[in-house]
């Protein structure tokens, strides 16, 4: 595990011991909510959230809240990060995972802890230049980003043993099925506005096994490169 960036990120800001304790609460919060796995459960309580927040919402960084990181788009709800990650780990951990919706990077982040290779795409550039700094300086070696729009994936990189989708579609692009190694395991959430669910498709063969799991709410999954 990489735990590198560990005290002196955290108090880069101040927040020293603040941010460890509400931290664990958060933990104890997304526990009392139905996750599960200890892997995640310790990522969680390792990764400073804030320093994927502007500074002036980096007090709120460990509600379990999603929160706005500019250009509209949002880092996601940490209960929703540690769901995704425990369905993606869950059947055997994946060796290379693609994440379609960089954003603020804390996703990636979380799955780069548990995953040989963090594959991420991000329609957004400044979004995604943000992202790759804080990989940086947080001496988080296993993340590979790309500006373009997920919807094609990163063909010359497939097959990857998980795709997580981070922005809601209407249904499953067509090159990210494609993407998906046999046995590999697709985390996304997908449906309209107001009734979207978090689904699991797992490849065998030519086939997609799909479970449709909780209600969510996700910014949309848009085309074109900004
Ligand atoms: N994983 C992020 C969540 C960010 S919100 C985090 O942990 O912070 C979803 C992100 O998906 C937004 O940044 C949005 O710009 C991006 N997005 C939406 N459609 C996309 C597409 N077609 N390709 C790549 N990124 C996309």
């Amino acid at each position: 595990m990489n735990t590198l960036y560990g005290t002196a990120a955290v108090s880069a800001r101040g927040h020293g011991m603040t941010s460890q304790r509400a931290r664990d609460r958060l933990v104890a919060t997304l526990r009392d909510e139905g996750i599960k796995d200890p892997r995640v459960l310790d990522v969680i309580r390792t990764m400073p959230r804030h320093l994927f927040l502007d500074e002036a919402l980096s007090a709120r960084a460990y509600e379990n809240n999603a929160l706005p990181i500019g250009l509209g788009q949002t880092i996601s709800q940490p209960w929703v990060v540690a769901r995704m990650t425990e369905l993606l780990i869950e059947q055997g951990t994946p060796k290379r995972v693609l994440e379609i919706g960089t954003g603020s990077g804390y996703q990636a982040a979380v799955l780069a802890q548990l995953v040989d290779t963090v594959y991420t795409i991000e329609r957004i550039e400044e979004l995604l230049r943000k992202a790759r700094r804080l990989f940086r300086n947080m001496k988080i070696g296993n993340i590979r980003s790309r500006h373009d729009d997920g919807n094609i994936g990163w063909p010359g990189e497939a097959p990857f043993d998980a795709i997580v989708l981070t922005a809601a579609g209407e249904s499953m692009p067509r090159a990210l099925q494609d993407q998906l190694a046999e046995g590999g395991v697709m985390v996304a959430p997908l449906g309209p506005a107001g009734s979207q669910r978090l689904m699991r498709f797992r490849r065998e063969g030519d086939v997609l096994h799909k479970e449709e799991l909780e209600p969510v709410s996700f910014v949309p999954l848009l085309g074109g490169l900004v």
